[in-house]
């Protein structure tokens, strides 16, 4: 379907239903062949020969015995940038690098830091120059070597030479997320930050977040390009777009969904990691869903920012809704939570009076209107109300206060009412009892 290759896919087994989604290496990535030569990752079919190892690193031709991946027209999004030599390789977040040293362990590609150094096939450490986290334009791809369905109790025959450092092969990679390879687990290293997010960024700086530099010469060898123009019809190419580049800048005059010093303040509460696949399709699934209904306005998700928040502008004549990464990440908050934060930020631009400086409605609207019309015209029948209840309920948790229709007193002008008050007013607009006094 031209979906990325971890965008999640619903299926069900014999447990009910599930998500399956697959990882690996980035198209023109160069895989050993049996023979010796090199052949693109893509290129593999099952029964193709190809050189593995294990930890020892004795290597011999062994058969590929699943091959499969993306069609090609897909953007990868988390895709993992690996500088080192005078080349890199791009691949999927979980990807398992075998790293130099006595203890031969399988690192994500998500933790890799300069700190660490990668393994060549002849067992030298070789230098990571750089770790960069965005968007791919190519398809991905992975093989797997031996023992299709079994769970591998050693690595022996599953490592691999991925463009001159030893990568593992796919059944471990899957293996490894649930349980125990060759005495590796995908979530002994959750502890590890990952590649981009704050936690990274204050300790290995900023430039995880950026394009790489890339040697004289890189260009004639490789075949990864990169990109600092973030075009929305952009499909193939082998470009890498780094996250900064997807950046969305906010004019001042910009309504948000929360003032400043609660924006702020919830930076600290608990968040998904930074490459949670979930709630990043959730949001674009949801923005797709809400430009049926409201075409006139353009979307975006800045998923590389960490600020908790978001905002609805006019600018040039356009309608702008922009969500922060911050706040799709936030734990209280799933699909419904963002559906409400979204028809928040529509009903700004469609709420009607009381207006404020900006011509957009003012925010005790912005929550009325916004959960009493944006939603049941976005959420059909009973959805809406399987919709609307687990909203108001995250975003009760999110505002730490109680789910409950009682409004508090007061009046909050055009600016933002209290959490309370907020919770009050959604019950109001599903309840269709009027907007209260406090959000007035
Ligand atoms: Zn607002």
């Amino acid at each position: 379907m031209g979906w990325a290759v971890n965008h999640p896919v619903v299926t069900r087994d014999e447990q009910g239903p599930c998500l399956c989604s697959c990882s690996c290496l980035a198209f023109g990535t160069m895989v050993q062949e049996g023979n010796g030569s090199f052949k693109a990752i893509e290129t593999y079919v099952e029964g193709d020969e190809v050189l593995a190892a294990g930890t020892g690193l004795t290597w011999a031709p062994a058969s590929v015995v699943f091959s499969g991946g993306t069609t090609g027209a897909s953007r990868q999004k988390f895709t993992v940038l690996v500088r080192y030599e005078n080349t890199a390789i791009a691949v999927t977040s979980d990807h398992l690098f075998l790293l130099a040293g006595a203890d031969r362990i399988l690192r994500r590609a998500d933790r890799l830091t300069t700190d660490d150094q990668l393994m060549s096939p002849t067992g030298e450490p070789v230098d990571i120059k750089g770790v960069h986290i965005g968007d791919y334009l190519a398809g991905f791809h992975h093989i797997a070597v031996t023992g299709k369905g079994t769970v591998p109790d050693t690595l022996d025959g599953h490592l691999l030479n991925t463009n001159g450092v030893v990568s593992a092969d796919y059944l471990v990679q899957i293996t490894a997320r649930s349980g125990d390879v060759a005495g590796f687990r995908s979530s002994t290293q959750e502890n590890i930050p990952v590649v981009g997010s704050p936690d990274y960024i204050a300790r290995y700086g900023p430039s995880s977040l950026q394009a790489p530099e890339l040697p004289a010469g890189f260009t004639d060898t490789s075949p990864i390009r990169i990109s600092n123009n973030n075009f929305a019809d952009q499909e193939t190419g082998n470009t890498f777009i780094p996250a900064e580049a997807t950046h969305v800048k906010v004019p001042p005059h910009a309504c948000s969904f929360l003032p400043p010093d609660v924006a702020e303040a919830k930076k600290a509460s608990p968040k998904r990691a930074f490459n949670d696949p979930m709630a990043r399709e959730w949001t674009e699934a949801l923005f797709d869903q809400h430009r049926a209904f409201y075409p006139d306005v353009t979307y975006s998700l800045d998923w590389a920012s960490d600020e908790v928040n978001a905002y609805a502008w006019v600018e040039n004549g356009v309608r702008h809704v922009d969500i922060k990464g911050g706040l799709v990440r936030d734990a209280d908050l799933e699909l419904e939570g963002i559906s409400l934060v979204i028809a928040h930020e529509l009903a700004h631009h469609y709420g009607g009076p009381p207006t404020g400086g900006s011509g957009l409605s003012c925010e005790g609207q912005a929550d009325y209107h916004g959960v009493r019309n944006v939603m049941r015209r976005v959420w059909f029948g009973d959805s809406y109300s399987n919709t609307v209840g687990p909203a108001i309920a995250q975003m009760a948790a999110f505002f730490g206060v109680p789910d409950s229709p009682t409004a508090p007193g007061g009046s909050a002008g055009c600016a933002h009412p209290a959490g309370a008050c907020r919770i009050a007013t959604y019950h109001a607009a599903v309840d269709l009892t009027g907007k209260p006094g406090c959000a007035k």
